[in-house]
């Protein structure tokens, strides 16, 4: 195990637009030619929020945090960040993908 892993993303084949969640037609060029990919994970902080007034189903994992990342230009997901309330997450700071379960997509802070 290398400790790196790489995302799941779907792909149009027509114009290599990446997306996440998976799309069935390509919003830029409308083909159908979508393909299931991975990117490296490397990404952002786009921005995030801390929840500590969770809703029900969350509420024992309260305070957690919500981050936008920004895996390219044109590629952002919402995810959350291993470890709960990250005292001093900043705006641009690197994360890694580490998992997707059914909470969505989680990252964490690269050192
Ligand atoms: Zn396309």
């Amino acid at each position: 195990m290398s400790g790196t892993k790489n995302m799941p993303v779907v792909r149009c084949k027509d114009c290599e637009a990446l997306y996440i969640p998976p799309v069935y037609v390509c919003r830029k060029c409308h083909g159908q030619g979508i393909e299931e990919a991975s990117c490296a994970g490397d990404g952002v902080v786009y921005t995030h929020t801390t929840i500590r007034v969770a809703p029900e189903a969350l509420r024992d994992q309260a305070p957690y945090t919500i981050v936008i990342v920004e895996l390219t230009p044109e590629l952002r997901v919402t995810g959350r960040l291993e470890g709960g309330d990250i005292e001093g997450l900043e705006i641009g700071q690197p994360v890694r993908f580490t998992r997707v379960d059914e909470q969505g997509y989680w990252f964490s802070c690269s050192s």
